[in-house]
């Protein structure tokens, strides 16, 4: 790795010895380079320096609530948060995604899984760099954000207004699980908090008018206890 490309800059916030030895081991093997920070606030202070490209951020750490280290970077950034936690009710993972971090790992994780959400996370911060762009594509699905217009491979699909405000909020954070809290304000407004059913029968819809096999969806997934995600595709 002498002349080429640096690789992204990972920013890692993690109190836990062990998990960062094994952090330090396997990105720079992946092409990334790494700083760490083992407290919120030091994490806080290197990312406002380092300007990393993502963050890694366990929730338990000994100054702060992770949560908390989450507001504080989304109140100047958007760069993608993958938090790792050895919280897994569906409750905490809600919280987090609420919070603005881009997708969670449950400990203990395997590499292979990292970089893979890694890959997804920094794909999905790119795409959105050009997020103003008013065509969105997403694997086989093609929509036009300013024209109210979706396609299909080739063909043009007819949506009602309302999925089309489900679909293009999925598709401007393709890649990433939105909860329900987040769909049903940003689609159908706060006070719909609490209706849940409009979310399923409403991506009922958008599955038959998309999915060849809608009970075996291929881009509208269900991410389950926590909401949806558009899979981003290659
Ligand atoms: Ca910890």
């Amino acid at each position: 790795m002498t002349e080429e490309e640096p690789g992204p800059l990972v920013l890692v916030i993690e109190d836990e010895p062990q998990i960062r030895r094994f952090l330090r081991a396997s990105l720079p093997a992946h092409g990334y380079r790494l700083i760490e920070a083992a407290t919120g606030s030091e994490g806080l202070a290197a990312a406002a320096t380092e300007r990393p490209d993502l963050v890694l951020l366990d929730l338990g750490l000994p100054d702060t609530d992770g949560l908390d280290v989450i507001s504080h970077l989304r109140e100047w950034t958007e760069i993608p948060i993958l938090v790792l936690t050895a919280r897994g009710r569906e409750r905490d993972k809600i919280a987090v995604l609420d919070a603005g971090a881009d997708d969670y790992l449950t400990k203990p994780f395997g590499v292979g899984e990292l970089m893979a959400r890694m890959r997804v996370a920094l794909r999905r911060s790119s795409r959105a760099a050009e997020a103003s762009r008013p065509v969105l594509a997403a694997g086989l699905l093609t929509v036009d954000l300013a024209g109210h217009r979706v396609w299909l491979e080739d063909k043009e699909v007819k949506l009602s207004v309302i999925e089309f405000k489900l679909l293009a909020e999925l598709a401007r954070h393709a890649g990433k699980v939105l909860t329900h809290r987040h769909l049903l304000t940003n689609v159908w407004g706060p006070e719909y908090l609490d209706q849940t059913h409009y979310l399923r029968v409403y991506m009922g819809h958008l599955r038959h008018k998309l999915e060849v096999e809608p009970a075996r969806p291929r881009f509208l997934l269900t991410e389950p206890g926590v909401g949806y995600r558009l899979e981003a595709g290659e």
